[in-house]
Order: C-alpha cells, then structure tokens, then sequence
C-alpha cells in the first residue's frame, strides 16, 4: 500500500512550531515581519504575495508589500533594495520573479543583505549551501522536499536519490542538501541520455522539471520514494511532473499535487523568517 506524503501534514507542524517562536520573540517586543518586493503588475506574484500576507497574519507575524511600477529603471529599485537592508522593521524579505527585462536580477541579487535572504537570493547563502554549511539560508523549495522527507522519516542516508531538474532554486540545492545528508546524489536534465534508466536507479526520485505528468510508470521502480516537485496547469487543473495515477502504484510513497511540496514551501519561508528573527 503506497504511503501518501501529505504536505499539509508536515506544514501543519511547521506551523506550531512557527507559532511558538512568533509568541517568544513578541513576548520581546519583536513583531517578525516579511517584506515582500512586487516590480509591475503579474497577477500569478500578486496573488502569492497577498495570500502570503493572510498566512503571515494567521500567524501573528507581519508582512509589508513593497510594490513598484514595471517600468522602475535598476538604480532606482537598487536604493529600494538597499533601504530594505536598513529597515529595521522588516526582518526578511523576498523578491518576486521574474523582474522586468531591464532589470539585471543578478546586481539584484548581490546587494541584498545575506541576513535578510531568507529565500537565498545572494551568492553568499548560495555558497553555503553548496558548502554544507547551515548557518544560512536554503531556497524554499528545496528546503519543503528536505522537510517531507525528515518528518516522514524516509531514510536518505546511503540512499541512492535521483533529481530531475537542475535549476538553482530547486535541482542544484537540493542535490547539495540531500548530500548533506549522506544520499548519493544524480542530477538528470534536459541533455540526460537515458532519463528512464537513470530514474529506475532511485530509491528517492524526485521530478522538479516544470513538465506535465513526464514521469511515468516506465521510468519508476517498484518501492520508490516519489517526491513530485512540479506545478503545471493540464485541462485547466493543477498536476505535478509525475503521471500520479501510474507511478503511486508502484512507489512506496509519493507526494500529491496539489496538497505536497507546495504547501509547505510558504511555511518553510516563515520558518527562515523567525530564524532570522532569533540571530
Ligand atoms: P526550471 O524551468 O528553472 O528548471 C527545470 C529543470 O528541469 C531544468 O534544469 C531542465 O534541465 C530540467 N528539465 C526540463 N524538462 C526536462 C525533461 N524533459 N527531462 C529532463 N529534465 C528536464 O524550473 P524550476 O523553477 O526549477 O521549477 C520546476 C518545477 O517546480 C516547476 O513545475 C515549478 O512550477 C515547480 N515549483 C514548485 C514549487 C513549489 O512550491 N511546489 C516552487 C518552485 C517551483
């Protein structure tokens, strides 16, 4: 019988967790407070930032939006970047992509005070991560997977974990953190040769491709681990990179879409807030 990795199970304890901390640091005086910095009009951005704002305010946090018009020139979005590092009511921030083509994301990314990243953006968190080293940040995806894993405790240490996908906010870290935890690690992408063949290695397979229902029975041994990172739009409802009705019955356990990673990304983003807030 295949084991269901719910997400919101995992988010549920993210969330008293979270709850505590916001209760200890306002018992200080300290409000944790994101900042969320919106350039034009996306609809897709505006309705994650606002949503974020409700779940930050569920919490007894707080969140700012910092909106600016499409059209802001670099300068001009780099000082409001800059002023964020110095505002000390707000104690982390994220920044909503993509940014307008005349923006240089990578500048943006460069000036951002390590210490309010708390969706690693900036090469120094990157480069802990990459590191092993945990005093950082990690990016929020990567970090929800990483979470489902430990609380359904599925053994990664020796495990041989497969990643299609190698993007740097998923793919990349992820391979980097599961490391960490001693899998041994395989990253596929678009130039992999034989991706069903790499795929059938795993114990742990995880699909974060951004491509519908790509993984199907063929490339999934029995007792697989399936964790199904993609958010794709089929026939007008949300489905993930694995073809679920097919793979959950050979995987010993698989994360749903919609109700796996992505509802516990947002929660992984407070946690890294009241982090932050504690340092
Ligand atoms: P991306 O487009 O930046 O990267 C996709 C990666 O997959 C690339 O490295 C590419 O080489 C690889 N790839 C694409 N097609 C492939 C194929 N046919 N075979 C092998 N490799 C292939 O995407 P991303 O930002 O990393 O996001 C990946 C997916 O995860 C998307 O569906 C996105 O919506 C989703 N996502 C979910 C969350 C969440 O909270 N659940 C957060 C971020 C992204």
């Amino acid at each position: 019988m295949v084991q269901i990795l719910s997400g919101k199970a995992v988010a549920q304890k993210l969330k008293q967790d979270i709850t505590v901390e916001i209760d200890i640091l306002k018992s200080k005086g300290v409000i944790p407070t994101l900042g969320i910095v919106l350039v034009g009009d996306e609809e897709d951005s505006l309705s994650y930032a606002n949503s974020a704002k409700k779940r930050c305010e569920t919490l007894g946090a707080g969140c700012n939006i910092f909106k600016f018009p499409a059209g802001i020139n670099q300068d001009d979005l780099e000082k409001k970047i800059l002023e964020l590092n110095e505002n000390r009511d707000i104690h982390g921030y994220i920044i909503m992509k993509p940014l307008p083509s005349q923006i240089n994301e990578k500048r943006i990314a460069e000036i951002i005070d390590p210490a309010k990243d708390i969706d690693c953006m900036t090469p120094k968190n990157i480069a802990k991560v990459f590191a092993g080293d945990n005093t950082g940040f990690s990016p929020c995806t990567a970090r929800a997977v990483m979470e489902i894993l430990n609380f359904y405790q599925i053994p990664i240490e020796g495990k041989r974990a497969v990643i299609i996908g190698r993007s740097m906010v998923v793919g990349r870290p992820l391979s980097m953190m599961l490391l960490k935890q001693n899998a041994t690690v395989t990253i596929c992408h678009t130039r992999t040769r034989d991706l069903a063949k790499e795929a059938k290695r795993a114990d742990i397979l995880i699909a974060a491709a951004g491509k519908a229902e790509m993984v199907t029975k063929d490339m999934v041994s029995p007792g697989t681990v399936v964790i199904d990172v993609g958010i794709n739009f089929k026939d007008g409802r949300m489905v993930g990179d694995v073809l679920y009705e097919e793979v959950e019955k050979l995987a010993s356990a698989i994360t749903p879409v919609p109700g796996g990673v992505g509802s516990v990304t947002t929660m992984v983003l407070l946690k890294q807030l009241v982090e932050t807030c504690r340092k």
